[in-house]
């Protein structure tokens, strides 16, 4: 792959290039890593898509509520791409977005780009491609990146690390209990939206609406948001109802942020996670090499034996791993 070519095409809008630059994100080739660490650099830095995350149980309308939101997005002539972060994806051999069925309007869309989530071992390998292939779809000049993620607690604060905005969908449910949304996932939520607002289910959904907007007031004010976040809204995916008044909720907290300086502060935050965890990652990485696995398997089974001590083991496995201290 040029470099150079592959980044000038993201930037004029060919798809293929653009899925071909995802693919090469994935890719855990250590050539492949290198290469896809240039291309990300070689990106121009001047494009800004508003990046949403959305999380959900399974069931709760993700979506049928990316679809319609998306339809709505690209008939007001904007860009919008769906990315995902499935952790499940590992476990099941599927993926979440895998089945493009579940969007085939938005999937038939010109102006919309969906990527299922890439099968890997691990959330943070997930993770880190993810937010790659974030950065590729704003080179190529989306409007919007929808970041789904389904409702499984670790997921949604990889997914708070790189998006802009944050969106927990939720179903209408009976009685006091607050579905057993985790405190930490209601606390990361900048606006809760209760789907399914629609038929028989309306009056639960009103209920349910209150109930939450009543706990998102009992929580502590957050320094990012204005006087009434964070929200919670009841929409209809399936009926096409409350989502342009989600839509300008997410622009004025988006407004609000930019003013304010807190949008720009959070980028830098996270783009200095992901620098770190890229780090991290990188230096893991190097013990799964054969010989690194090879010598921690030597010096485990000396230090087990007691023919060496557990520290002076780890100082030789660092010194060969090209860590010398001294
Ligand atoms: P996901 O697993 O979170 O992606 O959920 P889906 O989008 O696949 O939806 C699960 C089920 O809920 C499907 O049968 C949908 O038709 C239904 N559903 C989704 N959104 C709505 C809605 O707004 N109203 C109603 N009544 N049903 C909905």
């Amino acid at each position: 792959m040029d470099i150079t070519d592959t980044a000038q095409q993201i930037v004029s809008g060919d798809r293929r290039a653009l899925a071909r630059a995802i693919t090469l994100v994935e890719s855990g080739r250590a050539d492949h890593r290198a290469q896809a660490a240039e291309l990300l650099g070689a990106l121009p830095r001047d494009r800004q898509a508003l990046r949403i995350g959305l999380s959900g149980t399974p069931g709760v309308g993700k979506s049928t509520f990316i679809e319609s939101f998306g339809m709505m997005l690209t008939g007001q002539g904007m860009r919008v791409a769906v990315l995902a972060v499935d952790p499940s994806s590992a476990r099941s051999g599927g993926s979440i977005l895998g089945d493009k069925t579940r969007m085939d309007r938005l999937a038939r869309d010109p102006n919309a780009f969906i990527r299922p989530s890439p099968s890997q071992t691990h959330l943070g390998g997930v993770a880190r491609r993810t937010r790659e292939a974030v950065a590729l779809c704003e080179a190529a000049g989306f409007d919007v990146v929808l970041i789904e993620t389904v409702g499984v607690g670790q997921s949604e604060t990889v997914v708070a690390q790189m998006a802009d905005l944050f969106l927990l969908l939720l179903a209408p449910a009976g009685g006091d209990e607050l579905q057993g949304v985790k405190r930490g996932i209601m606390e990361m939520a900048d606006v809760i939206l209760i789907n399914k607002a629609d038929g028989d289910l309306k009056a639960t959904a009103t209920r349910t609406c209150a109930d939450y907007a009543s706990a998102l007031r009992l929580l502590r004010k957050r320094p990012q948001d204005p006087a009434g976040f964070p929200k919670a809204m009841m929409v209809s995916a399936l009926e096409d109802t409350g989502l342009n008044a989600a839509w300008d909720t997410l622009q004025e907290l988006a407004g609000w942020r930019r003013e304010n300086g807190f949008f720009d502060r959070t980028r830098a935050e996270q783009a200095q996670y992901w620098f770190e965890q890229d780090v991290r990652a990188a230096l893991l990485a190097q013990l799964d090499e054969r010989e690194a696995r090879a010598n921690m398997a030597r010096l485990g089974a000396e230090v087990a034996r007691g023919d060496t001590d557990p520290a002076l083991a780890a100082q030789q496995m660092l010194a060969a791993l090209g860590f010398n201290r001294r």
